[in-house]
C-alpha cells in the first residue's frame, strides 16, 4: 500500500519508518527543508534509539523516502496520515489545530483518487469531523474518508511501542476506510495485537483519557510523596505496596519532580479545555494540572533548603534536563522550571545530559554544558539528579562527593538511597517522598 506521512517529528518519523518496515511504500513529508535534507542524507533529526538502523534498512529496500513536496507524496497514496504538532494554543489551553487543518487542506488539494485521511496527531473530540468539512470544502469532488488513529508510542521506546503496541485504536465512519486501516495494520493483526475499531469521537477521546489518566497516576503518587515526607513514610515502599494490587498496577507510580514532556502537559490542559467548552469541567484533570505545578515548585524549595536558603553564588551541577531518559525532547521538561529558578537565584549552573544540549542550549540560557558528571561536580555546592539516564544510575558517589565543595545531593528520581549517600561521604541528601538527611 502507498502511504504518505505528513510531519516527520517524533510520531510521524517513527510511524513512517515502522509502516515501511511492515512492507508498505511510505513517503514522509515535512515542510521543514532542513529536516528533509538530513533525512535524505540518512541522518535522523531526533534522538530515538534504534531509529537510524531501521530507517536505513527501509530506505535501502526502496520502501521509504522523504520529501518536502506534499503534492507528489499524496498523489496516488491510499492513506495519508497527519502527524503534525498540536501544541497548546497560547492563552487558553486549547490544542492548536492550525497545523492539522493546514495539512488537511493541502492534502485535499493534492489528492487524485479515493484516499483515507488519517489523523495521528492528538486532537480534541470533534476534530476529525472538522477535517472532513475542511477537505470537502476544498475539494467537493474528492472521494475520501477520514479516520482517527491516535498514537500511544513513548519517546525513548518508540519503535518497540509501535511494533508491539498494547493496542491500536482506529476510529472510522465507513467500512471502506476500516478495510484500508486493517490493511495498513495487517502485520499487527496477524500477531494478535489488539486492534480496537470505534467511532471517530471515541477514538479521539481514548487518547486524551489515557494521557490524563496516566498524568493523574503520576501526580497522585507525587502528592502522596509530599505527605510521606511530612509523616516519615517512604514513598518507594508505598508505591510497591499499592502497585502490587492488580487493580492499581505498579507502572507510573514513581515519585519524581512532576510530569513533563511533549504530551501530558498539553493534553491534560486540552482535555480540561474540552470539558469547559462542553459545559462539563474536568475537575480531576484541572486539579492534576495545578498540583503538577505545585510539585515542580516543591522541588525548587528542596534545592533551596539544600543551599541554606539562597542559590546566590552557589555552584550547582544538574544531571539530566530532558523530560525523561533516552530522548532529546525538552518540551515542558521539569528542568525548564527548576534550572531557571537556580540561574535566576544567582547560582552557577552546570548541566550534563547525554542528548539534551542541542535543544536545551536555547531553552536554558546562562548555564554551562559539560559532558562528564565528575567534572560537573568539581567544587560544586550541590548536585541535582533530575533525569534518570542510565549514565547517572551507577555513579561513583564517593568520587563525586570528594570533588564537591559541599557534598550535597538532591536525588529527584530516587535512584540512590540515604545509605548510599552517607557511605559515600555526602553531608546532605534529599530524595523525593522518603527520608533524607541534612
Ligand atoms: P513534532 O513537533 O516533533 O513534529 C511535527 C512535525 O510536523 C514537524 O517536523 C513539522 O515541521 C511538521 N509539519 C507541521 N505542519 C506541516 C505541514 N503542513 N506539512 C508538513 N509537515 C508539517 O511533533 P510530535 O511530537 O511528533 O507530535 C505530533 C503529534 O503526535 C502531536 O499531536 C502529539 O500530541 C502526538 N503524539 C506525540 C507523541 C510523542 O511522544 N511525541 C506521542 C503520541 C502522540
Amino acid at each position: 500500500m502507498k502511504i504518505a506521512m505528513i510531519g516527520t517529528g517524533y510520531v510521524g518519523l517513527v510511524s513512517g519508518v515502522c509502516f515501511s518496515d511492515f512492507g508498505h511504500d511510505v513517503v514522509c513529508v515535512d515542510r521543514d527543508p532542513a529536516k528533509i535534507e538530513m533525512l535524505e542524507r540518512g541522518e535522523v533529526p531526533i534522538f530515538e534509539p534504534g531509529l537510524d538502523t531501521l530507517m536505513a534498512r527501509n530506505v535501502e529496500a526502496g520502501r521509504l523516502s522523504f520529501t518536502t513536496d506534499l503534492q507528489a507524496a499524496v498523489d496516488g497514496a491510499e492513506a495519508v496520515f497527519i502527524a503534525v504538532g498540536t501544541p497548546t494554543r497560547r492563552g487558553d489551553g486549547h490544542a492548536d489545530l492550525t497545523y492539522v487543518m493546514a495539512a488537511a487542506e493541502e492534502i485535499a488539494k493534492a489528492a487524485t483518487d479515493y484516499v483515507v485521511i488519517v489523523t495521528k496527531s492528538t486532537v480534541p473530540v470533534g476534530t476529525n469531523r472538522l477535517v472532513k468539512q475542511v477537505v470537502k470544502k476544498a475539494r467537493p469532488d474528492l472521494d475520501f474518508d477520514v479516520a482517527s488513529n491516535p498514537e500511544f508510542l513513548r519517546e525513548g521506546a518508540a519503535i518497540d511501542d509501535f511494533m508491539k503496541p498494547d493496542r491500536v485504536v482506529v476510529g472510522v465512519q465507513s467500512e471502506r476506510a476500516g478495510e484500508v486501516m486493517e490493511e495498513i495494520y495487517r502485520p499487527l493483526y496477524l500477531r494478535d495485537f489488539p486492534i480496537l475499531t470505534t467511532d471517530l469521537e471515541s477514538a479521539e477521546m481514548i487518547k486524551y483519557a489515557a494521557n490524563a489518566f496516566l498524568a493523574t497516576k503520576i501526580t497522585f503518587i507525587n502528592e502522596i510523596a509530599a505527605l510521606c515526607e511530612r509523616t516519615g513514610a517512604d514513598v518507594k515502599r508505598v508505591s510497591h505496596g499499592i502497585g502490587l494490587d492488580g487493580r492499581i498496577g505498579n507502572k507510573f507510580l514513581h515519585a519524581g519532580p512532576g510530569y513533563g514532556g511533549s504530551c501530558f502537559p498539553k493534553d491534560t490542559k486540552a482535555l480540561a479545555r474540552i470539558g469547559q467548552d462542553h459545559g462539563l469541567p474536568m475537575q480531576i484533570t484541572e486539579k492534576v494540572v495545578s498540583v503538577n505545578e505545585e510539585v515542580k515548585r516543591r522541588m525548587t524549595d528542596k534545592l533551596l533548603d539544600l543551599c541554606d536558603g539562597s542559590f546566590n553564588g552557589k555552584t550547582v551541577a544538574v544531571l539530566g534536563v530532558t523530560f525523561k531518559p533516552n530522548t532529546d525532547d525538552m518540551r515542558d521538561a521539569p528542568s525548564l522550571t527548576i534550572v531557571p529558578a537556580l540561574v535566576g537565584g544567582g547560582a552557577k549552573v552546570r548541566v550534563v545530559d547525554p542528548q539534551g544540549k542541542r535543544e536545551g542550549e536555547a531553552l536554558l540560557p546562562g548555564v554551562s554544558w559539560l559532558d562528564d558528571p565528575y567534572k560537573a561536580a568539581n567544587n560544586a555546592d550541590l548536585i541535582v539528579l533530575l533525569t534518570e539516564w542510565n549514565e547517572f544510575r551507577a555513579l561513583d558517589l564517593k568520587r563525586i562527593a570528594k570533588k564537591m565543595a559541599h557534598p550535597r545531593m538532591a536525588d529527584l528520581r530516587n535512584i540512590y538511597s540515604p545509605k548510599d549517600a552517607r557511605r559515600a561521604g555526602f553531608e546532605a541528601y534529599e530524595p523525593v517522598g522518603r527520608k533524607g538527611f541534612m
